[in-house]
């Protein structure tokens, strides 16, 4: 890792963007994925300063020449007519122009991804209390369920109940029914003392 992020320092791309200019480009992006949302626009802003300041020179040429400024700032003649400096130029054009349109591209991306994130989390949030709904729900439901089965176990429970009109015992499920002997309407009645069932 400690290799990776030399390989895709500042320095490195700059050099890289002089030497062999495509592999420059792909180490530029390249230091996205391993620096990720650290450091996001020191790279791109260092080179197109960079750039700017290997600029300087012809920028103040040009303004003397078009403009007719006689300035004569020392040594800006020597530096525009050596060998090196009309191909630093082109370099510092094209490593500004990359370093702009990486800024613009990964700002774009970074918050496309951000907004989908946001979008994801989002989505995932709605999912999490949907679900939670649903868990609560089939709570509810289970709970309802064994009350009902309770009540239905209850209901299906089969009671002596002594007949109020010829004294015989019978044996009724529910809570109300009929006299095996009499026909009579008998009743069974709840006492809530547990000690009654023993
Ligand atoms: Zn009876």
């Amino acid at each position: 890792m400690k290799v990776m992020k030399f390989l895709c320092s500042i320095p490195v791309i700059l050099l890289l963007l002089y030497f062999l200019p495509p592999l420059g480009v792909i180490v530029f992006l390249a230091r996205y994925l391993v620096n990720g949302q650290r450091h996001f626009f020191r790279a791109p802003v260092v080179i197109a300063i960079v750039s700017l300041v290997l600029l300087i020179p012809q920028g103040l040429h040009l303004a003397n020449q078009n403009f007719s400024l006689g300035l004569s700032i020392p040594f800006l003649n020597e530096i525009i007519g050596s060998d090196i400096y009309p191909k630093l130029a082109d370099y510092a054009k094209f490593s500004f122009i990359v370093a702009i349109i990486v800024l613009i591209v990964t700002y774009l991306l970074r918050s496309f991804l951000s907004g989908l994130s946001g979008k994801f989390s989002q989505l995932l949030g709605s999912y999490f209390s949907a679900k939670q709904a649903e868990e609560e729900r089939i709570a509810k439901e289970n709970d309802l369920k064994l009350k009902e089965k309770a009540l239905t176990s209850k209901q299906k429970t089969p009671h002596v109940v002594k007949c109020p009109h010829c004294g015989k015992s019978n044996s009724i499920i529910g809570t109300v029914g009929k006299c095996i002997s009499c026909r009579e309407p008998i009743e069974y009645k709840e006492v809530k003392h547990e000690n009654h069932h023993q």
